[in-house]
């Protein structure tokens, strides 16, 4: 179609990942008309190069470990090898059908999707190729790219978890730079599949978003699994020659390894698309919005990773959703940032939701806590895992913190929401029955311990 004035629509997306997808199709159920704009695959990061199959490859990393480990539990098995093109039919597999069954949706939702990249030409108007799309109100979701650091080029054994997620063999010798959420899961998997990993992170601990306590057990399960890690280090450069990628750090340390992986965080991709010009405010590269996630300028809103806050897919789901609710006249309840939960896939698994013990005194001054060790649960004792779960309390007042880590707590994390973002007081908490044997009851132990009668807690 060339531009005409059918061009015109109730809403334009620029972004077809997480945060513009969820606001297409709830626009179109809520009898909006929508276009669609993406210039490489719908589904974006989180579908494609993110969530899936990052954790497709967790997910065969398990697989490895139980193999490996089956004596543990009486079963003769031993691993044979890890065979990456193998496992990277698996992931492809995965991704294709979700991929397939997003475009499924998007099509029968009505949505005029346009294939190319966009450009924000005045506020209101999008221009893709030769036409121009002009929505009542445009929606920003252009996401993010992985950075790296000054002077680091990404190439040949220099990569980033783009190229991470395809690579043919497993390599012998790894360095991740950053000992961040994506860090900390690709080091994982590395270690599961059977490379030697070495973290190297400027902070002074892993996970440092995380509450403390869960940084320190990661850190004591990591060196269990050999995975070693450089803390309040801070790297200096890398050169690659022939088969092997030199780093160095500036303590004057160098170490030497097959692939260097870049994991130093992810910036939003707003450079280049007319957002400036058009009168759209830019903070470092970041659209920053209202809590309604309106732009400075009227009828333009930003969804997702280009909105400065938490980088979850999950939030941008919540986002779009959002806004197409806003732009329907819905008057949604506005996200609370602290309330979304936060998980992390590696091995121990980590979940989190509400404020760290650190935020909670800042915000409420005194505080409780309590960390239920799951060597009392006995599903946890049956997986033979180790960890905890940590309940941050306001003085008699609700739960405002779940931080959680173990095998498999990522589970746990739906009841742990509800908790925090239904202000609920241990007593509440401690009034429901918790199935068992389930990991589920390590979190129905941690509130019965807080609300002064603990069933099996050992001091
Ligand atoms: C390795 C990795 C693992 C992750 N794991 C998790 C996880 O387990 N759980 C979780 O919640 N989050 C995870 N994330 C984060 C998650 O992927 C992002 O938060 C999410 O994808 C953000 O959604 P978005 O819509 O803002 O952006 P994106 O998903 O990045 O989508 C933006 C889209 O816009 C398109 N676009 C950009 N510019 C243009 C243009 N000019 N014209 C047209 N289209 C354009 C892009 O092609 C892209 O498809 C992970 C990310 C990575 C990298």
């Amino acid at each position: 179609m060339s531009a005409d004035a059918a061009d015109d629509y109730d809403v334009v997306i620029l972004g077809g990942g997480s945060g513009g997808y969820a606001c297409a199709l709830r626009s179109a159920e809520l009898g909006l008309s929508v276009a669609l704009v993406e210039k490489g695959k719908l589904g974006g990061t989180c579908l494609h190069v993110g969530c899936i199959p990052t954790k497709a490859l967790l997910h065969a990393a398990e697989v490895a470990d139980v193999a490996r480990e089956g004596e543990r539990f009486g079963v003769r098995t031993t691993l044979e090898g890890v065979d990456m093109p193998g496992v990277n039919a698996y992931k492809d597999g995965v991704v294709g059908r979700l991929h397939k069954g997003l475009q499924g949706l998007v099509k029968a939702a009505a949505i005029e999707y346009v294939e190319g990249a966009g450009r924000l030409d005045r506020p209101h108007t999008v221009v893709v190729g030769d036409r121009r799309l002009t929505g009542k109100n445009v929606v920003l979701a252009t996401g993010s790219y992985a950075k790296s650091l000054p002077g680091l080029e990404i190439g040949g054994r220099i990569m980033t978890s783009e190229q991470a997620l395809s690579l043919d063999h497993v390599p012998a010798r790894v360095v991740v730079l950053g000992g961040g959420v994506i860090g900390v899961e690709f080091a994982s998997v590395f270690r599961s599949f059977g490379s030697g990993v070495t973290i190297v992170e400027a902070l002074p601990r892993l996970v440092a978003a995380e509450d403390e306590a869960l940084s320190k057990q990661l850190e004591r399960a990591f060196r269990k699994r050999k995975i070693a890690f450089k803390t309040s280090v801070r790297f200096a450069g890398a050169s690659q020659n022939g088969d092997v990628v030199t780093v160095s750090l500036e303590s004057g340390e160098t170490i030497e390894a097959d692939l260097l992986l870049v994991a130093v965080g992810r910036g939003p991709v707003t450079d280049g698309l007319g957002y400036a010009e058009a009168g759209v405010t830019i903070d470092r590269g970041f659209v920053p919005t209202d809590e309604r996630l309106r732009t400075n300028v009227d009828g333009v809103y930003a969804v997702g990773d280009i909105v400065p806050g938490l980088q979850l897919a999950h939030r941008g789901f919540a986002q779009g959703i959002f806004v197409a609710e806003q732009i329907a006249g819905l008057s949604p309840v506005p996200i609370v940032e602290s309330g979304i939960p936060r998980v992390t896939y590696c091995d121990p698994e980590i979940a989190s939701v509400g404020l760290t013990e650190a935020q909670a005194r800042e915000q409420h001054g005194e505080v409780e806590t309590y960390e239920y060790n799951l060597g009392g649960n006995g599903k946890s004792q049956i997986l033979g895992t180790q960890g905890f779960v940590k309940l941050v309390r306001a003085k008699d007042g609700p739960i405002v913190g779940v931080h959680m880590i173990g095998a498999r707590m990522g589970e746990q994390i739906g009841e742990a929401q509800l908790i925090v973002n239904w202000e609920a007081h241990p007593e509440d908490v401690a009034g429901l029955v918790h199935a068992h044997p389930t990991q589920n009851e390590a979190l129905g132990e941690a509130h019965l311990a807080l609300a002064g009668k603990p069933l099996h807690a050992h001091a």
